[in-house]
């Protein structure tokens, strides 16, 4: 009788990121036999490097139910993976540092209450000050969200890889894929050197992944980008939750140790087709002074460490994520643009609903891979 890893696979991941790890023990879980193939290992882009950030906070309001869907998943993250992931529920905080700022937090809260959500709250001032006592004298609130967080981002991929695996997956790394092509209802699959066969195939190439789509016919204007974060020296404790501003790009947290992670959307230069990533310490700096302007006691912390990783960043800053439009068999879950990192408990999820009910409950239609057809300049990027 055929053993469980004999089977031939019924379908190829490429990517062993979060995105396709998640895809792949959703898979294995609804009892289809998957194998990964990774150029590089688990972690090794994005999701290993992330800021760890769980958050459903300003997020596209297309992305909202999944996010909801996500955090619920979240708080039980063990069920899944079997590791609670460095998983702490220590809340999100985007402050305001003016009136305007605050009315447009308001504003926002109200468009998300519109659809039918109430995670995000607007505080005042005080309640602020009970949070963050150390924060800046002139900030006027708050939004907050209570049961957002933060995760360990490469315990995270490895807690996903390790279940994927002892759920049947098959990760092969070092294993760049190459070259794609279906026939005959299969997807025929060259990486390494070596020819893979299965009817279904999943694109969680990531920063990669819009030479993959090209090449299955679904042309996307995928930009890889590298944001960028630092770690400061250990300094006495003074906040929990993670915080980001309204009017600057920052979000940074503080780690049980006394670390503190400082990001928040500034990007240094991507070069995908080399692995590798560059850092702009100007725009660093500024970042480093916007902690020191909030937390004027951050003024003279030390940096002791930055870094880059490389990201697919999509021109709406929403993912491509459902089935091929255009190609028989594929799926595609990428272009997370810098917030994929809380999705990905999820993403995994409706791509098995999809390959074994042909449909999912949650809202997907906005990340089709042709929205990007009706416009006149779509500045459609191939990587080479
Ligand atoms: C610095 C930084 C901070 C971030 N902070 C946050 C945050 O706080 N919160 C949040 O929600 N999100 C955050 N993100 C975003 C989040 O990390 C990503 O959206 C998410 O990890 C993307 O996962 P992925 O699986 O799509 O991509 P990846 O993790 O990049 O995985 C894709 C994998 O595919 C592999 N691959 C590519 N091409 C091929 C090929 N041809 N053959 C085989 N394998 C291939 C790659 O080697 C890679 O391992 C951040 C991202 C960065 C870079």
């Amino acid at each position: 009788m055929m053993q469980m890893n004999d089977r031939r696979p019924d379908v190829i991941v490429v990517g062993a990121g979060l995105h396709g790890l998640s895809a792949a023990l959703h898979l294995a879980r609804a009892g289809l036999k998957p194998l990964v193939l990774e150029k590089d290992y688990p972690g090794r882009h994005a999701s290993g490097v992330n800021a760890g950030g769980v958050r459903r906070l300003g997020r596209h309001l297309a992305e909202v139910p999944l996010s909801a869907v996500a955090m619920t998943m979240w708080h039980n993250i063990a069920d899944l993976v079997g590791d609670d992931c460095g998983f702490v529920r220590c809340g999100q905080i985007k402050i305001a540092e003016t009136e305007d700022e605050l009315a447009k937090l308001k504003k926002r809260a109200r468009e998300v209450q519109a659809i039918g959500y109430d995670h995000e709250e607007i505080i005042g001032q005080d309640e602020l000050r009970e949070h963050i006592p150390a924060i800046a004298r002139h900030c006027v609130g708050a939004m907050i969200c209570r049961d957002d967080g933060a995760a360990l981002p490469f315990r995270t991929t490895a807690a996903f890889a390790y279940r994927a695996r002892s759920l049947g997956v098959e990760i092969l790394e070092s294993h760049p894929v190459t070259a794609i092509r279906r026939d005959a209802g299969q997807w025929h699959v060259t990486a390494a050197g070596r020819q893979f066969e299965a009817p279904l195939l999943v694109n969680a190439a990531g920063a990669w992944a819009g030479h993959l789509a090209a090449l299955a016919g679904d042309p996307v204007p995928l930009q890889p980008q590298a944001p960028m974060l630092m770690i400061t020296e250990r300094v006495a404790p003074f906040i929990k939750p993670v915080v980001g501003a309204t009017g600057r790009t920052l979000s940074f947290k503080q780690f049980d140790n006394g670390t503190v992670l400082i990001g928040g959307g500034l990007r240094g230069k991507a070069f995908p087709e080399r692995n590798i990533t560059t850092i702009k310490l100007a725009a660093m700096r500024t970042s480093a002074q916007t902690v020191g302007a909030l937390f004027p006691q951050m003024s003279d912390a030390r940096i002791v460490r930055f870094w880059a990783g490389i990201e697919a960043i999509m021109p709406d800053e929403i993912p491509v994520l459902g089935k091929s439009p255009n190609a028989e068999g594929l799926y595609h879950s990428f272009g997370y643009s810098a917030h994929g990192f809380q999705l990905s408990p999820v993403t995994g999820r409706i791509i098995a609903d999809l390959v074994m009910h042909g449909e999912t409950d949650l809202p997907i239609e906005a990340f089709r891979a042709d929205r990007f057809n009706s416009s006149e300049d779509t500045g459609i990027a191939r990587i080479a």
